[in-house]
């Protein structure tokens, strides 16, 4: 049994707790977390870190798959350039160059103290990876086709992809992103989701464009999916944004994560509320900062469920989800760092489902992670993270 306590133990779930000590046993499972304000405690045998401990890290956004195209993509592109981006250069790297890639970027996830992600998948390239991986995983098998003509075909390969996932319990067919999935095709992963109780992950108002293409039926993103054409101009704007317009066309969805939200207003936020109550919103500052040179409005999303994902290393410099806490708390200093914590570890494994995972409780196995370099409890540029378990 190994005893261990920091300046601070953020539990996850509950307020910090000054020099707590965990007591935990060779497979990582919680026999006791102790508060020295009411229990008596032998600090003898405790080891004692400099800094604060929190659950392992969850990250609720990735794309493992994409791990090749770190580096390759210009910043700032807005969202349908950097779409352009990648489909340009998907084709140009060999199996074993994806391979490596994917190797060192689940390195670095574990290194960073991430034990479980939420990944979206196109294809079954990671899945081998990921049947043997200390990580915990859940798989989006992503669908998309903006040409309602195609929604057969694309769905038809979701499923098979799907089929061929080594525990469907682990994994959803879900669709791309608000502007890139026809009617029909909605229909179809509906049916799908519904039957399989499966979680669902959009990419969610991550450009203004996405707004525009719903309200108004016009905007980059309308003209670069070249939508007016596929649809023989029978697109009928909603006159709303894209949260609503898109997200009203389910029934029944379970546990709903909306990825980015960079555009998303009060509005949207009012209407989510009113549509569902299992609605978690995750944010990728990095991957925003890169593509669009923007960020959400947190102080928007303090009542709501949130949780934090790294997005890809296609438009990420790192998997870390630290550094994605850091961006967002130097964007907005009111947003405290229990609140962080709780979207970067409670929030996010209670979305995803991994009851052990998540906050340091009895009987729970969520990996340990020291952070320290902080100004109190206040979060700065050279604050670092080492996993302890
Ligand atoms: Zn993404």
């Amino acid at each position: 049994m190994r005893k261990i306590s920091a300046n601070y133990v953020f539990p996850g779930n509950s307020s910090p707790i000054k020099n707590g000590v965990i007591i935990f046993d060779k497979e990582g499972t919680i026999h006791d977390f102790l508060n020295p304000e009411i229990d008596e405690i032998n600090f003898e045998k405790v080891e004692i870190f400099e800094g604060i401990i929190c659950p392992g890290f969850i990250n609720t956004h990735c794309h493992l798959e994409l791990s090749y195209l770190k580096g390759k993509i210009a910043e700032g592109t807005e969202l349908p350039g950097f779409v352009k981006d990648i489909i340009s250069l998907r084709n140009n790297f060999s199996d074993e160059e994806r391979f490596n890639a994917m190797t060192l970027a689940e390195q670095e996830m574990i290194n960073n103290g991430i034990v479980a992600v939420g990944d979206i998948s196109n294809g079954d390239s990671t899945f081998d990876h990921k049947e043997k991986s200390k990580i915990s995983y859940h798989t989006f098998i992503e669908v998309f086709g903006s040409d309602p003509k195609i929604a057969n075909a694309a769905f038809k390969h979701s499923e098979s992809v799907y089929n061929s996932y080594f525990n469907k319990k682990r994994a959803s067919i879900t669709p791309h992103a608000t502007y890139s999935v026809s009617d029909n095709l909605v229909k179809l992963i509906n049916t799908h989701a519904i039957k399989n109780n499966s979680l669902i992950s959009i990419h969610n108002q991550e450009t203004a464009s996405e707004n525009s293409f719903f309200r108004e039926g016009k905007g980059a993103m309308f003209d670069f999916l070249d939508i007016a054409n596929k649809t023989d101009n029978q697109f009928i704007p909603t006159g709303k944004n894209a949260l609503p317009s898109f997200l009203g066309k389910y029934t029944n969805l379970n546990k709903t994560l909306l990825v980015h939200n960079t555009f998303t207003e009060k509005e949207d936020i009012a209407w989510a509320q009113k549509y569902a109550d299992n609605i978690y919103w995750c944010f990728c500052p990095n991957a925003n900062e890169y593509i669009e040179k923007r960020q959400p409005n947190y102080s928007l999303f303090k009542n709501e469920k949130c949780t934090i994902g790294t997005d890809s290393l296609a438009s990420n410099s790192g998997l870390s989800i630290l550094d994605e806490i850091k961006t967002i708390s130097k964007k907005d200093s009111s947003i405290t760092l229990e609140t962080l914590l709780k979207w970067a570890t409670f929030n996010g494994a209670q979305y995803l489902g991994f009851d052990k995972l998540g906050s340091i409780e009895k009987g729970k196995q969520p990996g340990l992670n020291l952070i320290s370099g902080l100004d109190g409890t206040t979060l700065v540029a050279n604050s670092s993270i080492k996993r302890i378990i």
